[in-house]
């Protein structure tokens, strides 16, 4: 097969920071998408794709150091693919964030907001992720110089998933993303499993003892730790013991033996070894009970800063009937329980519904319900009926945004406000537009709570229009 010609291209500038964290530079018009580069660089890069409307390029030169370069942190960047923005100076990172919500408001909302505010940034901005989840791999991701070497074994890995590719793991030896005990609970069992010949998980041919750990902290220094077995094994429970007896601090030791093909525990058993099989976080006077496959936010601290703001936006009360949809374990229907008459959360995921439920007892709040369902079914006249007029919808849909249907109940309903809680602000700023048809938009604030990536959240306030109103 004849070689495909190299294209380099030489002094390229680096213009922009965009979506999915890759760089953007231009030649010739056409777009160029660079990985681990940063706005105000100047490279040299090899093209690794090319297509007719863009390229993808690797920087084989860094000629000119942007102003904004810090240096990683972290031994694993540029191979991981978790934190790709760690060369980049946390104020730059906060402002292209501020400036992707711009692009998409302008761009897919045509939106007409005069000034998007400064996003509320993270602090600290490592090790804030109060949830990792680690995969065994029989054979570890080599490095482009390990290649090269003949010395190097091939050996087993417990760590991230490469992007894109399914069966090796970069084995990880320190992570800048969550708190301690994390990464020790994480080298001593990789170190226990290798001492003792237990075998690394085999994702082609289904094989092999240990498949995944799963770490939950939280900001008090609670631990839960899920060990995932590909099979019953009596090396199991002397491996859960020696864990007990190794770190003391976890509160909630568990395992689960999964058999299936696929990676999920959602849907099997979780055994409880050691402990309470829950975590507990707190959020002012409010306790969350969390089970193991629960969800709640990965950022404790900033997660709070979040509902404070969709709280302040929503401007309760206490006389208000509240939606909160897309509820998930009901975290906001709770937190702004206090501060409304009434509050009906809505989600998809009957078990965090449960959650939900239970987290509004243990908290003696006793002004909220919660239903399970599709959005786009359960939220009707009939619902609105039987629960009663909002005066405030809160919405914290998924990255896809919300479906038509549900806009156009929201429409319907024609709540007082809305407050519009998003993860991906191009789908946010196309439901922001159809909903402009009664809505204006009155507060926007976006906040960061994934610091090195290029992930944004962005709480929007949108009052009913005046003439709407009367
Ligand atoms: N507000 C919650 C979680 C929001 S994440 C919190 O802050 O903790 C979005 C949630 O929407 C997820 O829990 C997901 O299960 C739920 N969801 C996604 N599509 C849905 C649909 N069509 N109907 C109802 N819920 C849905």
């Amino acid at each position: 097969m004849r070689k495909r010609e190299e294209i380099i291209i030489e002094d390229l500038e680096i213009l922009d920071a965009g979506a999915e964290g890759k760089a953007i530079a231009r030649h010739n018009e056409v777009v160029v998408f660079i990985p681990h580069a940063v706005p105000g660089d100047i490279v040299d890069v090899r093209i690794v794709k090319k297509k007719r409307r863009f390229m993808e390029g690797s920087v084989i030169r860094l000629k000119q150091p942007s102003p904004l370069r810090t240096e990683p942190v972290c031994k694993h960047f540029g191979v991981c693919g978790g934190c790709k923005w760690q060369c980049m100076d946390y104020t730059a990172q906060l402002e292209f964030k501020r400036k992707q919500i711009v692009d998409n408001f302008i761009r897919i909302g045509k939106l007409n907001v005069s000034e998007i505010p400064p996003v509320v940034g993270a602090d600290p901005i490592y090790f804030y992720r109060n949830k990792l989840e680690y995969a065994f791999a029989d054979r570890r991701w080599l490095l482009p110089s390990e290649l090269a070497d003949e010395s190097i074994q091939q050996s087993e890995g417990l760590g991230f998933h490469v992007p894109n590719v399914f069966d090796k793991v970069i084995d990880i030896s320190e992570c800048h993303l969550q708190a301690e005990p994390s990464n020790t609970i994480r080298n001593v069992i990789r170190e226990y499993c290798m001492d003792r010949g237990l075998t690394f998980y085999n994702a082609r041919q289904w094989t092999g003892l240990m498949r995944n750990i799963v770490i939950r902290t939280t900001p008090d220094g609670q631990v839960m730790l899920i060990v995932v077995f590909g099979y019953q094994d009596e090396a199991i429970i002397p491996m859960l013991e020696f864990l007990a007896e190794r770190f003391p601090e976890i509160t909630s030791l568990n395992y689960v033996i999964n058999e299936k093909k696929n990676d999920t525990i959602s849907d099997l058993p979780v055994n409880l070894f050691k402990g309470v099989p829950y975590l507990e976080e707190r959020m002012e006077d409010l306790t969350f009970r969390i089970g193991p496959i629960s969800f709640y936010q990965t950022n404790s601290k900033q997660a709070y800063k979040l509902y404070s703001i969709a709280r302040d936006f929503a401007g309760l009360t206490g006389n208000e009937t509240v939606y909160d949809l897309y509820t998930g374990t009901g975290t906001i229907a709770n937190f702004v329980a206090h501060q409304a008459k009434k509050v009906v959360g809505v989600e998809y995921v009957e078990p965090a519904i449960e959650d939900a439920k239970l987290n509004s007892n243990l908290n003696q709040i006793d002004n909220t319900v919660f239903y399970a369902g599709d959005m786009a079914k359960v939220l009707n006249a009939n619902f609105v009926e039987e629960n009663g007029q909002p005066d405030v919808i809160i919405t914290d849909p998924p990255r896809a945004g919300m479906h038509p249907d549900v806009i156009q109940q929201m429409l319907d309903i024609e709540a007082r406000r809305i407050v519009y809680v998003s993860c991906n602000p191009a789908s946010q700023a196309r439901d922001l537009a159809l909903l402009e048809e009664k809505y204006i938009i009155t507060r926007i604030q976006p906040v960061d709570m994934f610091p090195h990536t290029h992930h944004i959240e962005n709480v929007v306030c949108l009052e009913l229009k005046p003439a709407i109103q009367l």
